[in-house]
């Protein structure tokens, strides 16, 4: 069969070494820092026991920004947010069913960091009246990401840290040990909803310190010791 219309372009984010990832889905987890669930003025669990169900939404493949390209200011906001995020791209098919803990790593190709872009009076007016998320998340443009780096040349991952500068001030710093949800943690839950493939990107959460960007704001986010992402946010 012959499509009718242009074939949609394929997102793509480069990876250290060479050739590039395309981009299937990307998930993002909500609320995976206590001290960012409370500032968020979310109860953040006391131990893993409490933790209860983590929280998913999701990015259309295209919002990625890569290269460190310009961002444009969104329409429809006057607030928009960062939040700096490491971020997982898996290179292989999960098999059919719940995904075991033990079985994530084998998954995954490569990590990032990547910015999950917030509307975040719109998102704030969503869940002031039980209404989705999307609009406040899944904007064109609302996932600049680092190059990938190949999950072989990232060790001790977990005690690892991710920062985002903003016109060289310090806005974000935590600790990938405080996650509530792990990498294999999110992967096992995201299983339960979603068949897992090669190309989806995993946003993982982000830790306190979430503020407004306006035009002209140069952005540094790294994923300590792997990877950096430099930006701007531009006029529309
Ligand atoms: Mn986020």
């Amino acid at each position: 069969m012959t499509d009718l219309i242009p074939t949609p372009a394929q997102a793509r984010v480069p990876v250290r070494g060479g050739g590039t990832f395309p981009v299937r889905r990307i998930y993002c987890v909500g609320r995976n820092f206590a001290d960012h669930a409370r500032e968020m003025g979310a109860v953040a669990p006391a131990s893993k026991a409490e933790r209860g169900q983590p929280v998913f939404f999701l990015k259309p493949a295209d919002a990625v920004v890569t290269g460190g390209a310009d961002v444009p200011y969104p329409s429809g906001t006057q607030d928009l947010h960062h939040e700096v995020e490491l971020v997982v791209a898996l290179g292989k098919d999960a098999p059919a069913g719940v995904l075991a803990a033990e079985d994530a790593d084998a998954l995954i190709f490569a990590y990032g960091v990547g910015l999950d872009l917030t509307r975040r009076d719109l998102q704030g007016a969503a869940k002031a009246k039980g209404l989705p998320w999307d609009i406040g998340k899944g904007f064109d443009h609302s996932a600049p990401i680092s190059e990938l780096v190949p999950a072989g040349e990232v060790a001790a991952l977990e005690t690892r840290g991710l920062n985002l500068q903003v016109n060289g001030q310090t806005r974000q710093h935590g600790a990938l040990a405080d996650l509530i949800w792990d990498v294999p943690d999110i992967l096992h839950e995201l299983s339960k909803l979603f068949a897992l493939k090669a190309g989806d990107l995993v946003f993982m959460g982000t830790p306190a310190g979430v503020g407004p960007m306006v035009a002209g704001d140069a952005f540094v986010a790294t994923l300590e010791g792997v990877a950096e992402l430099r930006g701007r946010i531009i006029a529309a």
